[in-house]
């Protein structure tokens, strides 16, 4: 069981009020919020480390490498890839989808096809509709059905020797539904095609085994897993990474370079060029330990209470309808109340210190389905509260009352 006012107190910002009242962070699916040990992490390695990493002889410089590396060893352990080489560090999950993308337009030509779920987030969207129109190839799309599910049975359809490629995420960031990705995975693969599976809002609440998935690539952000912005995770299956050129030039992803031919590093360095976040790559590996340390039975526990407690409390105010209501969902609350716009509902609710999410959480494509210009999102990390629900829930009401 979490101790929950000892998690809590992990986190420095909990403890902060938000106009003049106490904070109640329900933003969770944009991004969590750091425990003191990433945060002291970060000063630390500028106190102590900071020096350019794979360069220099000189000791920092050695030092921040192996505290790199050390750090690369550590994802790999907890997504359990066969080879620390598999993982790549990237920006995050965009910078990832779109290095992959990017490394298909050297393989697609005009009559293949790419396959996208109707559940994604712009940035696993966009990217595959670059690549469409840079090769011909055609963008297909994988249908919902009324609860926010992914229909199998169109998938199955939809999938032939055509395909080349499927993306879809693990957990849908804007209705919480956990997608059937093993199922996926396998069926992509009877038909030879790869596929991708865009983590970034399922690593927050659970601990993905890409070896068991079987999955081709794997992406997600450090920043929604208690880690620092502008660092994340592509996971790729050594053969395919072989396969696919290099997305970036520059430095530290050649082997050689002369005017006439460059001839490209090694795995992992090929898909880094350039200076990477190096304090960032390192305090990833903070933030996974952070994260098992709490243990992720006790997470998904504690996130699974909320979710249900929250979606009962919730549907007690008239008018409100909650959209996404898969049988397989995470902590996340996307509503709307009949007859009031939800941004008006997020301006008042911020006036009472809860910070929810309003807008189309970049899945315009699924507000349409639904027909809304956008809904009202909670997401809930394990260190909420069932009282803080309670406050976001009055907070609702009253804001209902007024706007009426
Ligand atoms: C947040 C999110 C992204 C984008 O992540 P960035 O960190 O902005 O690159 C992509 N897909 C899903 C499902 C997300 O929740």
């Amino acid at each position: 069981m979490l101790d929950i006012n000892k998690v809590r107190a992990d986190f420095p910002i909990l403890s902060r009020t938000v106009n003049g009242k106490p904070l109640v962070y329900f933003d969770n699916g944009a991004t969590s919020q750091k425990p003191q040990i990433v945060i002291d992490a970060i000063s630390k390695y500028y106190q102590e480390i900071n020096a350019n990493i794979h360069r220099g002889v000189h000791t920092l410089s050695q030092l921040a490498t192996d505290a790199y590396e050390i750090s690369r060893g550590k994802l790999q352990n907890h997504i359990n890839a066969k080879y620390a080489h598999e993982v790549i560090f990237t920006s995050g999950t965009t910078h990832g989808i779109n290095a992959v993308a990017n490394g298909f337009a050297s393989l697609l030509k005009p009559g293949d096809e790419v396959l996208v779920s109707a559940l994604e987030h712009h940035s696993n969207i966009v990217p595959w509709q670059m690549l469409c129109e840079k090769t011909g190839a055609t963008l297909k799309v994988i249908p919902m059905n009324e609860k926010g599910e992914l229909i199998m049975a169109e998938y199955d359809k939809l999938l032939s020797d055509k395909t080349k490629i499927v993306t879809v995420n693990h957990i849908s960031n804007a209705l919480g539904t956990v997608n059937p990705i093993k199922y996926m995975i396998d069926k992509a693969h009877e038909f030879g095609a790869a596929i991708l599976i865009d983590g970034a809002q399922a690593v927050p609440h659970l601990k993905p085994d890409v070896q068991a998935l079987d999955c081709d690539f794997y992406v997600f952000s450090g920043h929604k897993m208690c880690g620092p912005t502008g660092v994340g995770i592509l996971y790729g299956k050594e053969d395919w990474l072989n396969k696919l050129p290099p997305y970036q030039g520059g430095g530290e992803m050649i082997k050689e370079v002369t005017f006439e031919k460059t001839t490209y590093a090694d795995l992992p360095h090929k898909f880094e060029a350039g200076t990477p976040d190096v304090a960032g790559g390192i305090v990833l590996g903070t933030a996974v330990d952070y994260m098992n340390s709490i243990g992720f039975d006790n997470i998904q526990q504690q996130e699974l209470e909320l979710l249900e407690y929250a979606t009962k409390r919730l549907l007690e105010i008239e008018g409100l309808k909650i959209f996404g209501t898969a049988k397989e969902k995470t902590s996340v609350i996307s509503f709307n109340i009949e007859g009031i716009h939800p941004y008006d509902i997020g301006t008042i609710v911020d006036k009472l210190g809860i910070a929810v999410r309003t807008g189309h959480h970049c899945a315009q494509p699924i507000m349409n389905y639904f027909d809304v210009p956008g809904t009202i999102r909670a997401s809930f990390s394990f260190y909420n509260t069932k009282e803080e629900i309670d406050i976001m829930v009055e907070a609702v009401k009253k804001a209902q009352l007024m706007l009426a």
